[in-house]
């Protein structure tokens, strides 16, 4: 089977976590700081704060901006679960917008409808790699007085009329799990440009502790003291030496995906019914993921039957998401809102992620192709 997305560990990572083991730390050592910095560099973000997922950054993120019970936040109804769960971590409740079915980014309109006067934030998530529109998103959430959270566990490395991911929301989240642009296996990072936003998380990772095991050791003192109460997030030396070689390769492996997009853009143009995501302007795209639109209506088949008969040829394709509220958890916890966001219900059956990733050669892009136009009875 071709996956549709596969990590790539060089000789270099491999040295790299082995040079970790052999020194004197494992868990919080110089690679942590050593790993934000480069983070900060990448981002344009004056604070990093790693942690041991993306989903544990986005918890960090609701703890730094104080939500809690009483509060709303606007997710897009299509991302992935965790996106909607944080919210609910915090005891706060997600109330989800509708997405641009072109390239399934929240839709800013659907979000100005949905503020009420319990809103404290939104959580845009750059579906697939591409930034959503901040321009928009800021001038709405300013006008409101609501902060602006990104989930761009899909797009680091990706830019937005020139500003990097990382610098274009009042906090920005990664996940650099192993399908990820870049992976420490399971991690994380917030990166922020506000001070107190960036040393409440760097406190909620370590159990609420206002003082880590290097300022004590400076210090010279024993105390340290607990006012808030956080959770053991921290993301490991061992960890971050994976991250920091992999980082090196960023860019040119989004330079590599951005050629399998081509391709598949240019093998697929002029095809009725099968729809590649719009690309907004002024856009660096991080190409995490690849995804196509299947319109039934203008093919023989649909959604559904082409993926079963493109995995029967062994092409991993996916389905990147279901709309969150539509998950049985979430239909016991806030009722049924089928209908609620009409959009993103009808392209979530028409969705289908064809693989993408670095290692991927010219060969393995015409087979998906190939098997594609098998599957829509192109061929
Ligand atoms: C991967 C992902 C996350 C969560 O990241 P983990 O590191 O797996 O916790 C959150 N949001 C989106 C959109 C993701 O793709």
């Amino acid at each position: 089977m071709l996956p549709y997305a596969r990590q790539i560990i060089d000789e270099d990572d491999i040295q790299s976590v082995v040079e970790a083991l052999r020194s004197d730390w494992l868990t919080t050592g110089p690679k942590v700081g050593e790993f934000e910095g480069a983070l900060a560099e990448v981002t344009g973000a004056s604070d990093v704060i790693s942690v041991n997922s993306g989903t544990a950054a986005l918890h960090a993120a609701m703890h730094a901006l104080g939500i809690g019970p009483g509060d709303e936040v606007i997710v897009p109804a299509i991302t992935f679960v965790a996106t909607a769960n944080c919210v609910l971590y915090v005891g706060a409740k997600p109330v989800f917008a509708d997405i641009n079915p072109t390239n399934l980014l929240i839709d800013v309109e659907s979000v100005r409808h949905r503020i009420t006067p319990a809103t404290r934030a939104v959580i845009a998530m750059d579906y697939a790699g591409q930034p959503c529109d901040y321009r928009a998103l800021k001038t709405l959430c300013d006008q409101y007085e609501i902060a602006l959270v990104a989930d761009a566990a899909h797009s680091l490395g990706a830019t937005c009329e020139n500003v990097p991911v990382g610098s274009l929301a009042d906090i920005t989240t990664f996940s650099f799990h192993a399908i990820k642009a870049i992976t420490t296996a399971e991690g994380g990072a917030a990166v922020t440009n506000n001070p107190e936003y960036a040393k409440r998380m760097r406190i909620f990772r370590n159990h609420g502790i206002t003082m880590d095991w290097a300022d004590r050791e400076r210090k010279g003192q024993w105390q340290y003291e607990m006012d808030s109460l956080g959770f053991n997030y921290r993301l490991s030396d061992i960890q971050c030496a994976l991250g920091i070689s992999q980082l090196r390769k960023l860019k040119t492996q989004i330079e590599r995906r951005s050629e399998i997009a081509a391709h598949y853009d240019a093998s697929l143009s002029g095809l009725a019914g099968v729809i590649p995501l719009m690309r907004r302007d002024d856009i660096r795209h991080a190409w995490h993921l690849y995804v196509v639109r299947i319109l039934s209506g203008k093919t023989r088949t649909d959604r559904d039957a082409v993926y079963t008969r493109m995995r029967a040829k062994e092409v991993g394709v996916n389905v990147h998401y279901t709309p969150v509220y539509l998950h049985p958890y979430y239909k016991k916890l806030l009722g049924d809102f089928t209908g609620h966001c009409p959009m993103a219900e009808t392209v979530a059956s028409e969705i289908l992620t064809l693989p993408i990733f670095p290692r991927m050669n010219g060969t393995d892009v015409d087979r998906v192709v190939d098997a594609l136009l098998e599957s829509i009875g192109n061929a």
